[in-house]
């Protein structure tokens, strides 16, 4: 066969001379912008990286690691899931941990084993915006019903959601993103008992909340359709490391290792997140500071006349602005990144430094100050 006889058959082929799937077609990659800005206030990271006494260890072990390279990982991830299992207590040994390339991927595998075809995954909006991309890769329903007024969510709503959906997965976030919001143990146990759906609880950002203890693990023994997905990518401080992880009923661990992919976790991945995790004071060290920096950031929010979201998290939802985009085009111009999501008239900033935090409050200041961007038509949170 000649090349002339196909036209796309040379490297100038573009996306819809391709058979892509037909659902993908026109969707674009996920992700928030990756722009060279002093400070990156928009995806929800630690701003501290490992001390230099951690960065040693990881590089020591990455070397160790490195005699064996030739050699496929543990498949199983065993230490580094024993190692999971200690740091979250609550009774959990390596056989209701999973562990993946951050937690994404952890969720991907929940869904690859127990959505796909003619199953349905329901989420509360506004949410994170992954969880439609998880379903579309897997082929589930995906299904949204907005939260309450003031972005939280109660057992009534959840429950009746179900009753209506007829969904087999639930995702319930807490602290929720973009929101910031929680959803008690409480809320979760009764849903729990009122449904034979699989309950997942992203709890991506619990060790920023006020009481990081009150977590839906509690809930494990009780309820073998719990899943509760936690990630070291925040409070951690290993974004970077991308590990995510589960916790389950075994059998819940047995379905995502049908689905994983074989050595699906690098062994540099499994010996830096079991350095971070031999060093989790010093990993965690900053969380509290972070904590009661967000706490002090709504404060100074509402104090300069903005709506801010109540959060529990490193990050809050603030507005109204007539014209977001102009908002946070105006924050990056004066060198300050924030995320560009949620409600249409918010806008989400994380926490950084007390530098980056200064900066971003003395942007924002200029920013209101330089032309009438703030909506006071509206009062409530939404
Ligand atoms: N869940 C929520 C609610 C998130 O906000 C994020 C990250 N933005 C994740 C999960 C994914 O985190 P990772 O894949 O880095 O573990």
């Amino acid at each position: 066969m000649t090349v002339g006889q196909f036209p796309t058959a040379d490297a100038s082929i573009t996306l819809d001379q391709l058979p892509l799937r037909p659902e993908l077609v026109g969707e674009e990659p996920y992700g928030a912008p990756q722009l060279d800005v002093a400070v990156c206030l928009n995806t929800n990271e630690n701003p501290y990286p490992p001390s230099a006494k951690v960065r040693a260890q990881m590089a020591a072990a990455i070397e160790k690691t490195a005699r064996s390279l030739n050699r496929y990982p543990d498949r199983e991830a065993i230490g580094l899931r024993c190692d999971l299992a200690k740091y979250l207590g609550f009774g959990l040994g390596v056989d209701n941990i999973w562990a993946a390339n951050g937690s994404n991927e952890v969720m991907t595998h929940v869904l690859s084993a127990f959505g796909g075809p003619g199953r349905t995954v329901l989420t509360f909006t506004p949410t994170y915006s992954m969880y439609p991309e998880y379903a579309r890769n897997t082929h589930s329903g995906y299904v949204t019903v907005p939260r309450k007024q003031d972005f939280t969510l109660d057992a009534e709503l959840v429950l009746g959601a179900l009753d209506e959906t007829h969904a087999d997965l639930v995702l319930i976030t807490t602290p929720n993103n973009p929101t910031g919001t929680t959803t008690p143990v409480k809320v979760v146990e009764e849903i729990c008992e009122h449904t034979d759906a699989l309950v997942v609880v992203d709890e991506a950002y619990q060790e920023f909340t006020e009481f990081p203890e009150d977590s839906a693990l509690a809930l494990l023994p009780r309820f073998g359709r719990l899943i509760v997905s936690r990630t070291m990518s925040k409070a951690f401080a290993l974004a970077g490391g991308r590990v995510g992880y589960l916790a389950a009923a075994p059998a819940i661990v047995d379905a995502c290792r049908i689905v994983r992919l074989p050595y699906h976790l690098s062994a540099p991945t499994q010996a830096i997140a079991r350095v971070a995790l031999a060093n989790r004071a010093e990993m965690l060290a900053q969380v509290a500071a972070l904590r009661d920096a967000c706490q002090q950031l709504q404060e100074w929010l509402r104090r300069v006349g903005l709506e801010v979201v109540p959060s529990q998290s490193n990050f809050c939802l603030f507005g109204r602005f007539i014209d977001r985009h102009a908002v946070w085009q105006g924050l990056l111009d004066r060198g300050v990144l924030v995320r560009e999501t949620g409600p249409d008239q918010f806008l989400r900033v994380c926490v950084g430094t007390p530098e980056d935090l200064a900066r971003f409050r003395e942007a924002l200041t200029s920013v209101i100050a330089a032309s009438d961007v703030l909506d006071r038509s509206q009062g409530g949170v939404r």
